[in-house]
């Protein structure tokens, strides 16, 4: 059974002309299942194509946060979402949707028109995820205790809402956890000011548990300066096994059994 990197951005290697050479750098590191998330229009039919020639991509569409901007027609980007999911090649979930209150303008009143903006995105994505009964990709950012009060209001079913690159508390993990919900983790966790991050994981426990590298950003030591890609999944599998004092192949096993069973993936 190989790694699954459940949460990358692969339209950032294509870009390079990297898309070959770095699946099959992840191929060699035991990761050959991926899901490639969209955060714009731009991304959203890019994956889709990628993901009719490979079976082993999926792909999510979703309008992120910082892809929200109050001065232009982001409406209408949305109304293209339904038209993905179709039988032909429809996406493993809705995502990455969610609030970003790091990422913000300086100043104060535009900021809160960004903040207002990327609330009435998140709220119209999450009705639709409601209506599709889909997974759900939460980005979370400064704005956890938000998120969570949009997604208690909005009906959608916890157990099918994942938190990405999760960077809260064990109390958090907690919050999500007593809905159904659960927390997926990235290279932070081998970080040295990571431990926080570690010990949400620890609370977390196996059950639940998915890995994801979020490149191309947010490479695990010992590569942290280096550019992310899904070649390092296994880096942020032996920092989580031995947190949970299990052997690495028990931890890929659990955790590619769970991202299977989340975003319905049929086993390979
Ligand atoms: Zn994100
Ligand atoms: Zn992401």
């Amino acid at each position: 059974m190989p790694w699954i990197d459940t949460h990358c951005h692969l339209k950032s290697a294509s870009d390079r002309h990297e898309l070959e050479a770095t699946l099959s750098r992840a191929s060699s590191a035991g990761v050959n299942r991926y899901i490639t998330v969209g955060t714009a229009a731009e991304d959203w039919t890019y994956y889709r194509e990628l993901a009719m020639l490979k079976p082993n991509i999926e792909y999510t569409v979703g309008l992120h946060p910082c892809n929200v901007d109050p001065d232009a027609d982001w409406a209408t980007t949305l109304s293209q979402l339904p038209s993905f999911f179709t039988p032909e090649c429809p996406p493993a979930a809705l995502g990455e949707i969610g609030l970003d209150h790091f990422h913000l303008p300086k100043d104060p009143i535009l900021a809160g028109r960004h903040i207002l903006a990327q609330e009435e995105a998140f709220f119209q994505q999450l009705e639709f995820a409601y209506q599709l009964d889909c997974p759900i990709v939460v980005h979370s950012r400064d704005s956890f205790d938000d998120c969570v009060r949009m997604i208690d209001t909005s009906g959608v079913n916890w157990q099918r809402v994942v938190f990405h690159c999760f960077t809260g508390t064990a109390n958090q993990v907690r919050l999500l956890n007593e809905r159904g919900g659960r927390a997926s983790f990235t290279g932070i966790i081998t970080y040295k000011n990571g431990n926080s991050v570690l010990e949400a994981l620890v609370a977390q426990g196996l059950e639940p548990l998915m890995l994801e590298t979020d490149c191309p950003y947010l490479s695990p030591e010992p590569l942290r300066k280096q550019r992310n890609e899904p070649a390092n999944i296994p880096l942020i599998g032996q920092v989580a096994a031995a947190a949970l004092g299990i052997s690495p192949d028990d931890l890929m096993a659990r955790t590619t059994a769970n991202a299977e069973a989340f975003f319905d993936l049929a086993p390979r």
